[in-house]
């Protein structure tokens, strides 16, 4: 684009609420044909809470959410807020950690009490070598049924908790996937949760298609394959499990209220946190490219 038209771009843009970060994002935007959206704290409204929790016989409860809030206390994720929220709500004071590590888009570990405390996917728990014990699991199934987000609290080499969690879906995001149908845009729901977590939400948004369960690195992988296929894809994501794919895109655009590592690895932001941007940003592309051509 000309500087003039990239000016004029960037005023448009930034009253419609979209920030550009360079000019390969309009260049790129003109030819999206597929529209990838992360699920949690992009087509939901990232305010996870804590609906229904067990522990097993052996542990306090209380420690239960304290060990969670803990470790999780420096993580960048709804679910980590939410944890964090809870244990300071029922316990006060969060005790210290040793060690902490974030991995995203499986959870979190730390050294809590004396202990190994791993709080995660039942993915993350597998790959620590954690077990989880028949009636943990029979619950977490249960509640996967419903829809929730569910996260598993392991302490040493077993797990000792879960907690099953929910958010609602962000104003705007059904408007924002009709008008990209529209546009003749194909929507794709891409998250790390589990399948029925995310099919509740693509049934209330209604995107065309959904990808379940999938790592960072498979999310990206995921954006490689539709580019593969001879699509041009815009990726939105808010979080640090949302950067390579973003990174990977033809267009990546960051939820403002996102982590900086999404923002970072993006060429949009959408400063209002409102998907019904997205579908504006394109169209501010496609009439973009008219004027300069
Ligand atoms: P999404 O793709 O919807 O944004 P993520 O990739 O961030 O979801 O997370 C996928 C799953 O990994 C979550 O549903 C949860 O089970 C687990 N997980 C990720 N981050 C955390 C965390 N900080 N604490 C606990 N569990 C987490
Ligand atoms: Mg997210």
């Amino acid at each position: 684009a000309t500087p003039m038209a990239l000016l004029v771009a960037t005023d448009r843009g930034a009253r419609l609420g979209i920030f550009l970060l360079g000019h390969r994002a309009l260049e790129a935007a003109h030819a999206v044909d597929v529209v990838v959206l992360d699920k949690t704290g992009t087509v939901t409204d990232g305010r996870m809470a804590v609906v229904d929790a067990t522990t097993s016989v052996e542990v306090s409860p209380l420690d239960v959410a304290r060990w969670a809030g803990a470790v999780e206390a420096r993580a960048d994720h709804p679910l980590a807020t939410a944890l964090v929220a809870l244990a300071r709500a029922t316990t006060g004071e969060l005790p210290p950690v040793e060690g902490a590590v974030t991995r995203a888009g499986l959870g979190a570990r730390g050294r809590v009490d004396g202990e190994v405390v791993t709080v995660g996917s039942a993915r993350l728990l597998a790959a620590e070598g954690v077990a989880v014990p028949a009636d943990i699991a029979a619950c977490t199934a249960a509640w996967e049924r419903d829809g929730h987000t569910t996260v598993l609290v392991g302490r040493g080499d077993a797990a000792v908790g879960a907690f099953a969690l929910a958010d609602g879906v962000a104003p705007g995001a059904a408007d924002a996937v009709a008008a990209l149908h529209a546009l003749g845009v194909r929507t794709v729901l891409l998250t790390g949760d589990h399948e029925a977590a995310a099919r509740r939400v693509a049934d209330v948004v209604g995107v065309d298609e959904v990808i379940a369960g999938v790592t960072p690195d498979e999310k990206a992988a995921v954006i490689d394959r539709l580019r593969d296929d001879g699509c041009s894809v815009a990726m939105v994501g808010d979080g640090v499990n949302d950067a390579p794919a973003l990174a990977r895109a033809d267009l990546g655009l960051a939820v403002g209220s996102g982590t900086d590592v999404a923002i970072g690895a993006a060429d949009m932001v959408l400063l209002r946190d409102r998907l019904d941007v997205v579908p504006a940003a394109l169209g501010l592309a496609r009439a973009t490219r008219r004027t300069i051509r």
